[in-house]
């Protein structure tokens, strides 16, 4: 079956999306995201592309929030957080950027912004392809890689701890076969086929 997600230039299939990447299982991803509106700011991705919510399964839509609880709980307790924010801008119409569903999880504090609804006109474009920007589109300043790097390698191994499975950084694109396996770093156990075995045909 051919991957859907090869080749049309969704920002969330980029090959440079694995370098934020934290934690995740066979279908779904926490990355950091680069230009944080907040410490801990993360979205939760599917790893295959896939435009809006209601387009998953029954059970891909409970997986999918199963392990955004998940990574919320391992933020709010990384981050010694007091609550958290969750949103998916679902379509263009509701301020959907960038057209690969993804779920921001923000962990919050009180006093972190000067009113705590803040953070939703903020949410405008982060995101991941171009490491180079220092500035996202709104003017949020951007982690440098390096930085960015360093979050991310703490929060791999932080993650690992808590339960979360880590995923290697380099995972091939186009070839299939084992070099398209994610590889848990815990235990050095193949995590599985991105794509093998998926029911529904995505
Ligand atoms: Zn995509």
């Amino acid at each position: 079956m051919s991957d859907p997600r090869h080749g049309i230039g969704c920002p969330f299939d980029h090959p440079g999306i694995q370098v934020t990447e934290y934690a995740g299982d066979d279908d779904f991803a926490a990355i950091y995201n680069v230009a944080p509106i907040l410490p801990g700011h993360s979205l939760v991705v599917p790893r295959w592309h896939v435009e809006r919510l209601m387009l998953l399964s029954k059970d891909e839509i409970c997986r999918f929030f199963t392990f955004a609880g998940k990574v919320t709980n391992f933020l709010m307790f990384h981050f010694k957080a007091e609550g958290f924010d969750w949103a998916i801008q679902d379509g263009m119409s509701a301020g959907q950027t960038v057209s690969h569903l993804h779920l921001h999880v923000l962990p919050r504090w009180s006093g972190d912004l000067p009113s705590p609804g803040d953070w939703y006109s903020r949410l405008k474009l982060p995101i991941i392809a171009n490491l180079q920007n220092t500035t996202d589109s709104e003017g949020r300043t951007r982690l440098h890689e390096t930085d960015l790097r360093k979050v991310v390698a703490a929060l791999r191994a932080a993650a690992t701890g808590y339960g979360l499975k880590a995923v290697v950084e380099k995972r091939t694109e186009g070839a299939g076969g084992d070099q398209d396996r994610g590889v848990d770093q815990a235990s050095g156990q193949n995590a599985g086929s991105q794509r093998g075995g998926e029911p529904g045909g995505r």
